[in-house]
C-alpha cells in the first residue's frame, strides 16, 4: 500500500510573518494527523522559521528548487546541503514554472534530482504536458521523455526515494482540472514507465501525485483513483482551511455500524 502524500507548494508567496502565521495554523489544524503524509514547501526565505514551528509535528518541510552543485560561485542559488541545514527534508525538481520561466531543461532537472538524493533530500519530480502538446497527440511522448530523462539509469535504491508529480501545465493555477479519468490514465502510464526503469516492486511502491487546481471539492474524486497517490497543491495550500479540506478528502469514510 502506498501512503498518500498531500504537498503544498507556496510558490513565491508568504513573506516571513505570513509564512509563520500559516505554519502555526497548520500545526494547530492538522494536529493528530495520521491517515496520510503532509508536506509544505514555503519559499526559501521562510524555511528556517517554518522549520521551527513544524518541529515535532507530522508536517514535513521542503524547498521548491535547488542548484545541482554542492557549492561555488552561483550567485543567488542554494544547494541541497543548504536546504537540509534549514531542517527541510524534501525538495521539488522540474516544476513546470521552473521549466517555463527559468530554463530548467530535462537534463538540468535530472542533475538537480541527483543532487537532491546525494544531499539526503526526498525529491518530488514534476512532469506534465502543455495544452498544445496534449492537443497535438504528444502527451505520451512528452511524459515518457520527461520521466526517462529524470530517472533512467537510476538504481532501485535511489528510485524508491523519488516521488513523481503529474501536473498538466494547462491545469496549474488556471482553475482547469484534469478529469479523474484523464489523470488516472496518465498516472497508470507513469507507473508502467517506472516499472520498466526500476523493478516492478519498486515501481509499485513509488508515489505519483496529481497537481493542477486541486481544491477541497474536487480532491476526493481525483484522490480516489487507484494510481493517484496524493496531490501537489498550489493555490489551495495558501489557506489553512482549503489545504485541510484536501487533506481531509483522503480520510476513510466512517463505517456504518
Ligand atoms: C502547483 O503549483 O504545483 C500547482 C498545482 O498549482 P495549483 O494547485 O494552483 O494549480
Amino acid at each position: 500500500m502506498r501512503r498518500p502524500l498531500i504537498a503544498g507548494n507556496w510558490k513565491m508567496h508568504m513573506p516571513n510573518p505570513e509564512a509563520v502565521a500559516l505554519a502555526r495554523q497548520l500545526r494547530a489544524r492538522l494536529r493528530g494527523l495520521s491517515h496520510c503524509d503532509v508536506l509544505v514547501c514555503p519559499p526559501l526565505t521562510a524555511l528556517t522559521a517554518v522549520a521551527e514551528i513544524l518541529t515535532d509535528t507530522e508536517i514535513a518541510l521542503g524547498a521548491q528548487n535547488l542548484h545541482d552543485r554542492r557549492s561555488g560561485a552561483f550567485t543567488g542559488e542554494v544547494s541541497g546541503e543548504m536546504i537540509r541545514s534549514t531542517g527541510a527534508s524534501w525538495v521539488l525538481s522540474g516544476h513546470s514554472e521552473r521549466r517555463q520561466h527559468f530554463g530548467d531543461t530535462d537534463a538540468w532537472v535530472a542533475r538537480k534530482l541527483q543532487a537532491a538524493l546525494e544531499s539526503g533530500l526526498n525529491p518530488i519530480v514534476c512532469v506534465g504536458e502543455s495544452l498544445e502538446e496534449r492537443e497535438a497527440g504528444k502527451l505520451e511522448a512528452v511524459i515518457q521523455r520527461q520521466v526517462h530523462a529524470a530517472l533512467e539509469n537510476m538504481g532501485d535504491d535511489l528510485l524508491a526515494r523519488v516521488t513523481i508529480a503529474y501536473e498538466p501545465v494547462w491545469a496549474i493555477g488556471t482553475g482547469l482540472v484534469a478529469t479523474p479519468e484523464q489523470a488516472q490514465d496518465v498516472h497508470a502510464l507513469i507507473r508502467s514507465l517506472l516499472s520498466r526503469i526500476g523493478s516492478p516492486r519498486v515501481a509499485e511502491g513509488m508515489r505519483v501525485l496529481y497537481g493542477g487546481s486541486v481544491k477541497p471539492d474536487n480532491a476526493a474524486d481525483l484522490l480516489g483513483r487507484p494510481d493517484i497517490d496524493g496531490a501537489l497543491v498550489g493555490g489551495a495550500s495558501l489557506e489553512v482551511e482549503s489545504f485541510k479540506g484536501i487533506v481531509d478528502a483522503l480520510k476513510p469514510a466512517p463505517k456504518n455500524l
